[in-house]
């Protein structure tokens, strides 16, 4: 057996806590029931271990190579590749008119939580190209969808979001690549794009990058950038492959984790013949691409939770086997050594872990169940919840995966920190996680500064609404009586606080407000996942009442103890996060830069 995911705990999450079932008395998935759902997860599982898992260390230890002319990736990649691609699992969630199987959201992300478990540096080429393949399915005309997209669902081409530049990350207002209009109503563009995954490689035949760029006299920042594709081969009107595009690849990147994935330094334009098609209008680039990274944020998010999962099941396992001193009690030299796992430390870091990745799984499953509830439910309600909850589905994770990880290295102790053993590569890989789709920094700030007061505040009503039904039902079971009094303290103290900082944006104070937003997007995240716990308990003592089957007791047991952990551990540290973020503290604010 693989240590990918606890496949209970995933069908718990997917059936009890988040009902996927209901989902198919909306219209768009009433084809499916729970035996089609297993199904296509079965599968992923299956291709998840047959071809992803086999080679994550090797690709890890053998990069992809460059000689000037020519990227290479192990051949175990592209073999993995075509097998997600002929699956149908690159466009699992699109319509039967597009070849998709109208599967929702929420059973895609159970899908892709084992590919991610599994090889999450492979599994980075088939997810960029089905993202960048939603978006032109959703912006893109009709000559564009018809040339790209069979391809790019069929595995014939690999899709990338191409935005950062070298002296332009975070800010992208500040891109400089351009674009030009020329005759034909086509664009040449010019400039240099850094970072960019999957930006080539030896897999498919052809590229599609979706390349941000300015077309030339349009306004400065963000209210200029348009979104282009550009393909790394053009394509001949009979869809055949043409001529290669004046897209040059400038130099692969050399990273500490995810190194499966090539990251390359691209030229566009260095002949000034680089062509590139216009998705949509001039200057909406930003809004096209924000389709794509939402979508991607999540994929993140759920990327860090399974990975961080992956590193606390393969500590578990270590920790299970593995005899080493006595209890604390027992002085005798000749008494027979514990398993590691008895030792009370070693529990705090298991049970750091399970309350960690099993809470930030938890978080994305019901992020993708608002996808399908916007999506194929029209519910807006659920779309204001998740353009609410977005930075903290992408941050939660990816913040507490990688520290769940840094447990999992330290249980193992010597042998995590060896190569031997899986843990120290999933540190590394899950180390990107708060870096790309937008850093903690820049997520705490569009938290604050921005999410919480869309729609006049709807989302925070709506998630107060969402807490509120869990507690009612939670405080009438004994087991969580005390669970949900520590919780209802803390909530309180996270409302006030949202209150005094909503008040001093208010006031025009933004440089106050949000000088210590990354201690706000920590706490909200706590809470929500706070929240989670309480209601994955609740949900585990109702699935399994009355239960004699062992198995089934001890995953209750574990929930609570995992609940009642991150609740009596980890969410009164908000406490401390509330003093400063209330007293609008100015430590960090007024540092200079000389004083360094
Ligand atoms: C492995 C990898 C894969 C990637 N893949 C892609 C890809 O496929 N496509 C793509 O376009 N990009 C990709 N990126 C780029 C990634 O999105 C950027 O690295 C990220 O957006 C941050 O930009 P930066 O590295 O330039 O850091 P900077 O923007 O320079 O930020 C440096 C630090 O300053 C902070 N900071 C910056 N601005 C502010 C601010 N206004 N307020 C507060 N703090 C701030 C940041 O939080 C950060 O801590 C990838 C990066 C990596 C490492």
């Amino acid at each position: 057996m693989s240590n990918l995911m606890n496949d209970k705990d995933l069908e718990f999450l997917l059936y009890d806590v988040f009902d996927a079932e209901q989902l198919c008395e909306l219209d768009y998935f009433k084809d499916h029931d729970r035996t089609t759902f297993d199904g296509v997860i079965e599968t992923s599982k299956r291709i998840a271990t047959e071809y992803f898992l086999p080679h994550n260390a090797k690709a890890d230890a053998n990069e992809p190579t460059f000689d000037g002319e020519q990227v290479k990736t192990i051949p175990e990649v592209k073999v993995a590749w075509q097998h997600f691609a002929d699956s149908g699992l690159m466009c699992a969630r699109h319509s039967y008119e597009d070849g998709g199987m109208q599967l929702p959201a929420l059973v895609n992300s159970a899908c892709i939580g084992y590919f991610s478990s599994a090889n999450p540096s492979t599994a980075g080429y088939p997810f960029l190209t089905s993202a960048a393949a939603n978006l032109i399915k959703e912006f893109g005309n009709d000559s564009q969808k018809n040339t790209f997209l069979p391809p790019m669902f069929d595995g014939r081409y690999a899709g990338t979001m191409a935005m950062t530049e070298p002296d332009v990350g975070s800010s992208l207002g500040d891109l400089t690549t351009k674009a030009t209009l020329q005759a034909d109503g086509s664009y040449r563009i010019k400039g240099q794009k850094m970072f960019i995954s999957g930006g080539d490689q030896d897999i498919t035949q052809n590229i599609v990058h979706l390349v941000l760029a300015r077309v030339e006299g349009a306004p400065k920042g963000v209210k200029g950038i348009s979104l282009f594709i550009v393909p790394k081969f053009l394509t001949n009107d009979d869809a055949t492959l043409g001529e290669r595009n004046d897209v040059k690849l400038a130099g692969l990147l050399h990273k500490m984790g995810f190194r499966g994935t090539t990251s390359t330094v691209l030229n566009f334009g260095e002949n000034d013949n680089c062509h590139g098609y216009l998705i949509g209008e001039e200057n909406h680039g930003l809004k096209y691409m924000f389709k794509m990274m939402n979508e991607a944020r999540i994929g993140v998010g759920t990327g860090a939770a399974v990975v961080g999962y992956r590193g606390y099941l393969e500590s578990l396992d270590y920790a299970r086997n593995r005899p080493q001193g006595r209890a604390a009690s027992d002085k005798n030299p000749q008494s027979t050594q514990l398993n590691i796992i008895e030792h009370t430390d070693v529990k705090r870091m298991l049970l750091a872990q399970k309350s960690y990745v099993e809470g930030s799984f938890a978080l994305c499953l019901w992020a993708a169940r608002l996808v399908d509830e916007q999506e194929a439910g029209d519910n807006q309600d659920s779309a204001i919840l998740l353009d609410l909850l977005t930075p903290i589905v992408k941050s939660f994770p990816s913040h507490y995966g990688p520290k769940a990880n840094d447990l999992a290295i330290q249980v193992l102790a010597g042998a995590g920190y060896t190569r031997d053993y899986p843990v120290e590569q999933c540190y590394r890989d899950n180390r990107l996680n708060p870096i790309h789709e937008g850093t903690l920094g820049i997520q705490s700030l569009d938290l604050l500064g921005r999410k919480l007061w869309m729609h006049n505040g709807k989302g925070q009503q709506l998630l107060l609404k969402e807490i509120q039904a869990t507690l009612g039902l939670a405080e009438e079971v004994p087991e969580l009586k005390e669970m949900v009094s520590i919780f209802t303290i803390h909530s309180e103290t996270f409302m006030k606080t949202t209150m005094i900082l909503g008040k001093t944006l208010q006031q025009g104070n933004v440089n106050e407000a949000l000088a210590n937003s990354v201690l706000y997007l920590d706490m909200m995240g706590k809470v929500v996942v706070a929240w989670l716990w309480l209601k994955m308990a609740l949900k585990a003592l109702q699935r399994f009442e009355g239960s004699d089957i062992e198995e089934d007791k001890a995953f209750v047991a574990g929930k609570l103890q995992a609940a009642q952990y991150f609740i009596s551990w980890e969410l009164p540290k908000i406490q401390h996060q509330a003093q400063l973020l209330q007293a609008l503290d100015r430590t960090c604010l007024d540092m200079q830069a000389n004083w360094f």
